[in-house]
């Protein structure tokens, strides 16, 4: 099958700017930046969103939930506040079909999103 954009930048394929990564996951920094800090965290298993995860996951998504706060921390967002955000869909904006959190801060963010 096809590699996922995502996939050739966790391969290093793609050039990116990596911010953490273990082998699970790979964080790096949004191509287009919508904050002073906007990261994108993804499993490296090709998941499509987060709709497609299964129980399978659960280990998966856990250890990505957690590496939020981390990647928040090293950013210097955690005490300022950020922004968590899983696009599903057309009409969740998702543009990327492999599951990926935005990490989002370093301003003041507006709610709800347009
Ligand atoms: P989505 O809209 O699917 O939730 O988010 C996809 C994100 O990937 C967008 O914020 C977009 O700017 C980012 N993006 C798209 N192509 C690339 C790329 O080649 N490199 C990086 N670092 N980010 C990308």
């Amino acid at each position: 099958m096809e590699k996922t954009l995502f996939q050739k930048i966790a391969d290093k394929e793609i050039p990116a700017a990596i911010v953490y990564e273990d082998e699970l996951c790979v964080a790096f920094r949004d191509i287009a930046p919508a904050a002073p800090v906007h990261v994108l965290l993804i499993p490296r298993k090709p998941i499509p969103s987060i709709a497609a995860a299964t129980a399978e996951d659960a280990e998966l998504l856990a250890h990505l939930m957690l590496k939020v706060g981390d990647i928040a921390r090293a950013e210097g967002i955690e005490a300022s506040g950020f922004r968590t955000v899983l696009n599903t869909g057309d009409d969740g904006g998702q543009t990327v079909p492999h599951l990926h959190i935005h990490i989002i801060g370093g301003r003041s963010l507006q709610w709800p999103p347009g």
